[in-house]
C-alpha cells in the first residue's frame, strides 16, 4: 500500500510517500521525503510568525508534492491514499496541507486520511522499526510533553502531561537567551559538547514526585537566572550551563519515565517527537529503560523533527484498519490524543 504524507503544521512544508506492509505490520518504506525548512524565513523574528508560515506552505506545496512523486518514482495514480496532518499546529498552515490533500483526493478518486499530527510522532517509530503495539511512548517535541500508553491509531492512554511548558520550548528558550540561535534543541545539544553537567545545579521540577506530570517553567527561569549572570564571552561557560541543563532534563525525564514504567509495565519504552533527536536524552532513557528489563526503541534522527514520512505512515496505518475521512474533515487546531484525559486538565 502506497500513502503521500502532507505535514504543514508548523514551520516544515514535508511531502512524503512511504510503502506500507498488509494487515497491520510495522516497519515501512520510504520511498520519498521532501522537506522545506522555512527557519529562513522566520529566523530573524526568532521564532515561527504564523502569517509567514502559512504563505511560505502555499508557494511550496504543490513543487514538493511534485518532487516527492518523481523522486518516489510513482504518480498520483499508483498511490493508495492521500493524509495530511489535519490538527493540531498553527491553524493557517494546517489548512493548506488540509486543502492539497483533499483537493489531489478528490480529483484523484483517493481515499483522504486526516492525521493528528501528534500521532503521526507516536506511531512514527514502526514506520522504522518492528515495535509491536501496546507500547509506553515518552512524547517530547515543540509544544508537547507527555508519557502514554499507545495502543493503536486513535487509541492512547494520557499517563501524564506537562502543567506548564514543553520540553522542546524549554531548549528553544535556553538556545535564545544564550544567543545560541533558533531553533534550541540542535544548538543546544552542539553547545554542551566538552560542557561540564555538575557545574550548576539547576531545579528539577517534579523530581520524585508521584505521578507523571512534567513542569519546565521553574527550569527555564533557573536557567535565565543562571545565564545573566555569566561573564560575557566565556564560552565554557555557555557549555558548562548547556550541559547541566541537558543532564537536568535527563534526570527528569528518566524519573518520570520510571514511574511511567511503574505504573504501566511495557517491555517497550518509545521515545519520539523533536527532542527525541537528542544524542545525550535518548542515552538517559535507555538506562532507564534497561534498569526495568524493557528496551528503548526511537525513530532515526531525521524523522523525529517534523517530516511528511510519519504523516503519511499513520495515514497507512489508519487506511488499514478502514480509517478514512470526508472530504468535510475541518482542521482541528487543537486535537488531543486522549480526549478523556484532556478534559481532566
Ligand atoms: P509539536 O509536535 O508539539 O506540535 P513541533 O512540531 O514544533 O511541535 P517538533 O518538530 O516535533 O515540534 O520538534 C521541534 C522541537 O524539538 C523544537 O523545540 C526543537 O528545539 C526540539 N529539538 C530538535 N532537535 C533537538 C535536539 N537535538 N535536542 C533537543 N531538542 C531538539
Ligand atoms: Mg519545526
Ligand atoms: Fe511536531
Amino acid at each position: 500500500m502506497r500513502v503521500m504524507g502532507i505535514e504543514t503544521s508548523c514551520d516544515e512544508t514535508a511531502v512524503s510517500v512511504i510503502e506500507a506492509p498488509a494487515g497491520t505490520q510495522p516497519v515501512g518504506r520510504i520511498l520519498s521525503n521532501t522537506v522545506y525548512s522555512q527557519l529562513a524565513e522566520h529566523r530573524r523574528f526568532g521564532g515561527v510568525v504564523p502569517e509567514i508560515a502559512a504563505r511560505a506552505h502555499l508557494e511550496r506545496i504543490d513543487g514538493l508534492v511534485a518532487q516527492a512523486l518523481d523522486e518516489a518514482g510513482v504518480g498520483l495514480a499508483d498511490l493508495d491514499g492521500i493524509a495530511a496532518t489535519g490538527g493540531p499546529g498553527l491553524i493557517g498552515g494546517v489548512m493548506v496541507g488540509v486543502m492539497t490533500a483533499k483537493a489531489l483526493a478528490f480529483a484523484h478518486d483517493k481515499p483522504f486520511i486526516a492525521v493528528n499530527h501528534l500521532e503521526g510522532h507516536a506511531l512514527s517509530v514502526r514506520l522504522t522499526e518492528p515495535v509491536a503495539f501496546p507500547y509506553l511512548l515518552l512524547l517530547v517535541s515543540g509544544g508537547h510533553c507527555q508519557l502514554l500508553t499507545v495502543r493503536g491509531p486513535g487509541d492512547f492512554t494520557r499517563l501524564g502531561t506537562t502543567i506548564d511548558d514543553a520540553a522542546g520550548e524549554c531548549f528553544d528558550k535556553t538556545a535564545k537567551l544564550l544567543g545560541l540561535g533558533f531553533p534550541g534543541g540542535p544548538a543546544v545539544e552542539k553547545a554542551a559538547v566538552g560542557g561540564d553537567p555538575k557545574r550548576f545545579a539547576l531545579p528539577r521540577p517534579m523530581w520524585r514526585k508521584p505521578g507523571c506530570d512534567f513542569s519546565f517553567s521553574g527550569l527555564k527561569t533557573a536557567v535565565r537566572q543562571t545565564g545573566e549572570k555569566l561573564p560575557a564571552g566565556d564560552r565554557q561557560a555557555v557549555a558548562d550551563l548547556c550541559a547541566s541543563f541537558q543532564r537536568t532534563v535527563g534526570d527528569v525525564f528518566a524519573d518520570r519515565c520510571t514511574n511511567a514504567l511503574g505504573l504501566a509495565p511495557s517491555a517497550t519504552l518509545v521515545v519520539a517527537g523533536g527532542v527525541a533527536a537528542n544524542v545525550y536524552l535518548r542515552g538517559r532513557l535507555e538506562e532507564v529503560a534497561a534498569s526495568h528489563g524493557a528496551t528503548l526503541v526511537a525513530p532515526p534522527v531525521r524523522l523525529c523533527t517534523d517530516n511528511g514520512a510519519m504523516i503519511a505512515w499513520a495515514g497507512a496505518e489508519r487506511l488499514r484498519l478502514g480509517q478514512v475521512d470526508t472530504l468535510d474533515f475541518r482542521p482541528r487546531p487543537r486535537w488531543p490524543l486522549d480526549p478523556a484525559a484532556a478534559n481532566r486538565v
